[in-house]
């Protein structure tokens, strides 16, 4: 082993566990860092409580006064808690998290300072914007945007920070982040969906969207982590024979948590809780060193901003804890990727979760109402579904035969499908008593009972049905769930209004009764939505023929994926729900062709690199000690020469067969590279990057990993996949 890797690895083996002393109960330590409603309640005068509650509530405007009174609040409740410093906290584009920290501190003359924190401050900030993605929105000579306070999520202390989660906008109005857009497409979804609740019940109000994610990471040792260039610029490795043991004895999955993890993940917890980030569930997953947290589900906004918030304190607390964490989706090849799945259900005011089925044939057919319209939207949206969660990172489990396929489809069930099956025969126009009758007794009445045994669940399913909510599930783990949240409201605020539409004329126009004219839409919906739903296994090569017969889209790369974030549909159903106009969705759309090129150029730099500065360098020196040993073996066997150094000689050539494969190939993309800058247009830019310089890696992969293989353990300059797996 090489000196650098053995003591990488001295080190990692020698990191003490930092033993955590839970001494609070977790329900205690819950939202204390939160200037939630509890505390506002303790901090607001009656006023400001009520402002920042129907703000919160109904979207009410929260004027200049009140704003400066729970600014003033806010302040008080923070300085109480030690903190220095406040910032408007926010997602741009960039799929990190954005802070600038100014001090509460100011002076006031005469050598005296106070601490203030005015109404202004908390609304409203202007970062410099201009070094932000905007897609070409803001022409550098205006390049001012500001972040504008959503009083909908609640300020949190982080460390000695009071953060304000914000929205970060343009200043001629476009939006420039994850949540702008995602509070559009919430709104829409509201409005939509509580239209559609009145044909069931008249009390509902509002029609909340919620988010369960759950996130997988990989935890590696910080040492070798940084032993690593590739770990280091790219979050995986570009390189590395796979480890006589990997994942197939299944023996990590649900296994016992190392106890250096652990106590990485009751810190963690801890802290969560402190956020008020309510995390409940922790195990190991498939692969070595993989694990996966879940939260209870949240309103899809705060779930958004605790999943960005929660990404961040990872990486702090790992540090501390000698890790470092890896959301990337594919850090090692050969072994089980992560993803984020997003679990997703809308319920209403009056407590009624729409995607579960009830007690009574009404509220059932209710649920048969979104849930239909749900896999309508997935059905005619399932491009822009794919797009959605297109990037370089997750290309690598999407479009390469890891679950989930680059095919958008739809899970429901055996039982779900046969109720489907039996709606679709429902008669056409107005329905006879008999029917009434049957349909309520046994189709619309029998699904509760049903659901419970529904137990089959389909792990090759991009989006499945899991009993009481829809799993989204291609999501990667380094998304931020704004994105895929703010597509998946926006169809299905499209579809239901479009329901309401059908509804309505077949009421009026056809004098049908309600509940005929649903069953007559539904049934409709159900026959031009077949293609969407499938089974089967998502992995098979059957599927994927089939499902080009059924007309649906497998885009496998980003490139190929991303065309439909912009196609005119794409633009006119963001312009009709009023969630981002034909600029936002345009700029979007560059950001993320951008964001492919600067991936995968970074990694056609870094494995060049390391290839001819590391690896090559490396197979010359242990070459020329088999060359001097071979030149000792002449020396002492003379004539018998040949036959004793056979071994050696056609060690030798393989050497120079790969290093001479590695030169050739680096070659070869460096040339791709420099053609594929050349190219102005981004989009053309990007096909090359695809197609022409990717594939490369491959090849010049293929000659190093072999050359690990070969070359002496002892001189290998990279931390090898058994130790940056096995290592604990
Ligand atoms: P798994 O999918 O791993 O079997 P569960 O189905 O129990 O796990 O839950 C996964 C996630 O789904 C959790 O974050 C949970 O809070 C969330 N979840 C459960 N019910 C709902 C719902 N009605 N809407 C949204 N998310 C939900
Ligand atoms: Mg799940």
């Amino acid at each position: 082993m090489s000196t650098l890797r053995f003591h990488a690895i001295k080190k990692s083996l020698s990191s003490k566990p930092i033993p955590l002393e839970e001494k609070e109960r977790r329900s205690d330590l819950f939202g204390k860092n939160v200037f939630n409603e509890n505390t506002m309640r303790q901090y607001l005068t009656k006023d400001a409580f009520v402002g920042v509650m129907n703000a919160v509530q109904y979207g009410k405007k929260i004027d200049r006064a009140i704003a400066d009174q729970v600014s003033s609040s806010m302040k008080d409740w923070a300085l109480s808690k030690g903190v220095t410093h406040y910032t408007h906290w926010f997602q741009p584009l960039t799929g990190a998290t954005a802070e600038k920290h100014d001090a509460f501190f100011e002076t006031i003359g005469n050598g005296m300072a106070i601490e203030k924190f005015g109404g202004s401050q908390l609304v409203q900030q202007e970062p410099d914007a201009s070094s932000f993605p905007n897609g070409g929105i803001r022409n550098t000579f205006e390049a001012r945007g500001y972040t504008a306070w959503d009083p909908t999520s609640p300020a949190f202390i982080y460390g000695t920070t009071l953060c304000i989660p914000t929205i970060f906008v343009a200043y001629t109005g476009e939006a420039l982040d994850y949540k702008t857009p995602l509070l559009r497409a919430l709104h829409a979804v509201d409005e939509a969906a509580t239209a559609v609740c009145k044909y069931f019940d008249k009390n509902v109000k509002k029609v909340t969207s919620s988010l369960g994610w759950e996130q997988e990471y990989f935890l590696i040792d910080k040492t070798l982590a940084a032993s690593r260039p590739d770990i280091t610029l790219t979050g995986r490795t570009l390189l590395g024979h796979s480890s006589a043991k990997g994942q197939q004895l299944d023996d990590h999955y649900f296994g016992s948590i190392p106890s250096r993890a652990l106590n990485f993940m009751r810190e963690l917890e801890t802290e969560c809780m402190l956020l008020g980030i309510p995390v409940k569930t922790r195990h190991n997953e498939v692969a070595p060193n993989q694990f996966e947290l879940a939260p209870i589900y949240e309103e899809a906004n705060l779930a958004v901003d605790h999943n960005s918030l929660l990404m961040d304190i990872m990486n702090r607390i790992a540090s501390r804890h000698d890790f470092k964490v890896l959301f990337h989706e594919k850090p090692f090849a050969g072994i089980n990727g992560s993803g984020k799945h997003n679990n997703w259900s809308l319920s209403t005011d009056t407590g009624v979760n729409l995607l579960a089925p009830g007690k009574t044939p009404m509220s059932n057919l209710q649920f048969l109402t979104f849930f239909i319209n749900t896999i309508k939207a997935v059905n005619e949206h399932e491009a822009l579904l794919r797009a959605t969660i297109a990037s370089a990172s997750n290309d690598h489990r999407l479009g390469a035969n890891e679950a989930p396929p680059a095919i958008i489809s739809v899970f429901i069930g055996e039982q779900l499908t046969k109720v489907l099956e039996e709606l679709e025969g429902v008669t056409k126009g107005k329905l006879s008593p008999q029917e009434k009758t049957e349909l309520k007794l046994n189709v619309v009445g029998k699904i509760p009972d049903v659901l419970l045994d529904n137990t089959d669940r389909n792990r090759t399913s991009p989006f499945a049905f899991t009993g009481n909510k829809f799993e989204f599930r291609a999501v990667g783990s380094t998304a931020n769930c704004g994105n895929p949240m703010t597509v998946l409201n926006t169809i299905v605020a499209k579809q239901l209004k479009d329901f309401k539409v059908e509804v309505d004329k077949l009421i009026d126009k056809k004098d049908l009764k309600k509940d005929e004219a649903v069953f007559n839409v539904l049934r409709e919906y159900i026959k031009s939505s077949k293609r969407i739903l499938f089974e089967g296994n998502g992995y098979g090569e059957a599927w994927e023929k089939e499902a080009k017969k059924r007309g649906l889209s497998n885009n496998k790369t980003t490139p190929e994926a991303l065309k439909s974030r912009v196609s005119k549909e794409t633009i006119a159903l963001f312009e009709d729900m009023n969630v981002m106009s034909k600029i936002e969705t345009e700029a979007r759309y560059e950001i993320e062709i951008e964001a492919y090129i600067m991936h995968i150029q970074i990694e056609g730099r870094v494995l060049g690199d390391i290839a001819r500065n590391h690896i090559v360098p490396t197979a010359v020196k242990y070459q020329n000690t088999l060359i001097e040993n071979v030149k000792g073996l002449k020396e002492i066997f003379d004539k018998k020469f040949k036959e004793v150094s056979k071994e050696q000689i056609n060690l030798i050539e393989d050497i120079s067969s790969h290093i001479e494969g590695i030169n050739a190939n680096v070659t070869k993309m460096i040339n791709e590279r420099k053609q594929a800058n050349a190219i102005e247009d981004a989009e053309k830019k990007a096909h090359a990057y695809c197609f022409n310089v990717k594939p490369l890696f491959e090849d010049i992969r293929y000659h190093c990993d072999k050359l690990e293989l070969l070359i002496d353990d002892e001189i290998w300059p990279l931390t090898k996949y058994r130790e940056l797996l096995f290592t604990r």
